[in-house]
């Protein structure tokens, strides 16, 4: 096995049992996934965390087609919008998909997350979009997704969860986990009132400030 692919499995791997640890998957659910040479690498489909290992993963080219599987197990169901999210962004090497608690509550609702709180814009952007719902592992949903996904590096995706992306696994699980955390704020301060919104100026300085501002400036 190549050395860069046997990291990325592994790189997967380690990143499957932190989403894990963290709350933001449990079983089965959600999936990820790094670009290699070919096309990419991606976590088996209906695979508890249990079960899985570096070996579990399948690598796969962009028109689905397996290049090497060290298991029985299919590649995610969702492989159509990791596939479609690397074909429509250069820069992206990974992406995240959760179910975590939070985030597919807002989902549910079906409404963009509005810059309620300045680290919105670690999504890219003064939202963070909700994709219109289709059915999981379908073409119209990878579809809505590209769509919900325009310059932007998280959204929701309707009655479902949510995706976040990056130039690695690194950057992709912490846009992850900030996402979440946002959620949850969102819909605790909704409990409480009505939350007071920035302004476009308001986020169009934050994004600015984000370029030279640590994990979160761009290369
Ligand atoms: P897979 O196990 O096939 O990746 O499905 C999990 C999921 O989250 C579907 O949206
Ligand atoms: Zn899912």
């Amino acid at each position: 096995m190549m050395k860069k692919e046997m990291l990325l499995r592994k790189s997967l791997f380690q990143s499957s049992l932190l989403l894990n640890r963290k709350g933001l998957n449990h079983g089965a659910t959600g999936n990820l996934s790094c670009r290699n040479d070919n096309g990419f690498i991606i976590t088996p489909s209906g695979v508890s965390l249990e079960n899985l290992d570096s070996n579990s993963m399948v690598e796969i080219g962009f028109n689905g087609e397996i290049i090497n599987s060290k298991s029985n197990y299919k590649p995610s169901s969702e492989w159509l919008f990791h596939r479609d999210i690397y074909a429509a962004k250069d820069d992206i090497h990974a992406i995240v998909h959760t179910h975590s608690v939070f985030s597919s509550t807002l989902s549910v609702i079906g409404e963009s997350i509005p810059p309620f709180h300045y680290m919105i814009a670690v999504a890219g952007g003064d939202s963070i979009r909700c994709s219109d719902y289709a059915l999981f592992g379908s073409q119209e949903l990878s579809n809505n997704i590209i769509i919900a996904m325009e310059q932007r590096k998280a959204c929701l995706i309707s009655n479902h969860g949510m995706i976040a992306i990056g130039k690695d696994l690194n950057e992709a699980i912490n846009i992850a986990i900030e996402v979440e955390h946002l959620a949850q704020v969102y819909v605790q301060a909704k409990m409480i009132g009505t939350p007071k919104l920035l302004n476009d100026n308001q986020m169009l300085e934050v994004i600015d400030k984000f370029k030279n501002y640590g994990e979160w400036s761009k290369d």
